[in-house]
């Protein structure tokens, strides 16, 4: 899976790709993820890559030019997908999360600052997805979350002490709420471990894990049930 990812702060999106599970994916080639500056395709004399609104109005606004000649400018798989970050999209999900890592590639565009020229939406026709009703500075935190939860999916991804199978949302649960899980000591400042995850037999374990899984999604989640 090849991730390229248009952003004005490129040092965001690859301080977060140095750690963790995303680095080891990186390491193991099981993903890639590029960034293409906007400003290195400007053709100001400045620099700029944005401007006041027309009509006025607060904030400066992205234009054209920069984005669709760095968008252009990147090479395209046959089965690709280009996003624009953008909290007017659909909502972003598990179900989308998985929809997605079938692509081989995903081209993640990240506004900033009052957002696009519209005309960059209706000129490059992206898929516009949001990852929830709040407003943030700029896309580079949705493109992150997007590569994060996408990545999850991938086969090898996680290593084998690892499975996404398992987790909440997942087809594994039948898209509910994940069980509670214990660790060792057996029993901390009062607070004891199960009896059921302790005797070793595995249905009735698995009964018990399906029973948390349905109570924890009716209290919590009861409209992931429908
Ligand atoms: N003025 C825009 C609006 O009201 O729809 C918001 C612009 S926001 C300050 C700057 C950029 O952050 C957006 O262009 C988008 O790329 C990103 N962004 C902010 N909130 C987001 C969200 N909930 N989901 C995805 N991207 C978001």
């Amino acid at each position: 899976m090849i991730y390229n990812v248009i952003t004005l702060f490129p040092e965001i999106i690859e301080n977060y790709c140095t750690q963790s599970i995303t680095k080891r994916g990186i390491e193991n080639k099981i993903i890639e993820v590029k960034t293409h500056n906007p400003r290195e395709f400007t053709k100001d004399k400045h620099k700029r890559v944005d401007d006041t609104p027309y009509g006025g109005g607060d904030g400066m606004v992205l234009q054209c030019q920069p984005i669709f000649d760095c968008y252009r400018n990147i090479e395209k798989k046959e089965n690709f997908e280009f996003i624009m970050l953008t909290p007017q999209g659909e909502k972003f999900n598990q179900n989308l999360a998985k929809e997605l890592s079938k692509k081989e590639q995903i081209i993640l565009l990240c506004g900033h600052y009052e957002g696009f020229d519209e005309r960059i939406r209706l000129g490059l026709k992206p898929r516009e997805i949001s990852i929830g009703d709040f407003v943030l500075t700029g896309g580079e935190l949705p493109a992150l979350i997007l590569i994060d939860s996408i990545s999850r999916n991938l086969e090898n991804y996680l290593g084998k002490d690892n499975s996404a199978h398992t987790d909440s949302f997942s087809e594994g649960l039948d898209g509910l709420l994940e069980y509670p899980h214990y660790t060792k000591p057996r029993e901390f400042e009062g607070m004891k471990v199960p009896d059921v995850l302790l005797n070793g037999n595995h249905k009735e374990i698995e009964e018990y894990r399906k029973q948390e899984s349905l109570k924890r999604t009716k209290t919590r989640r009861p409209d992931l049930l429908n």
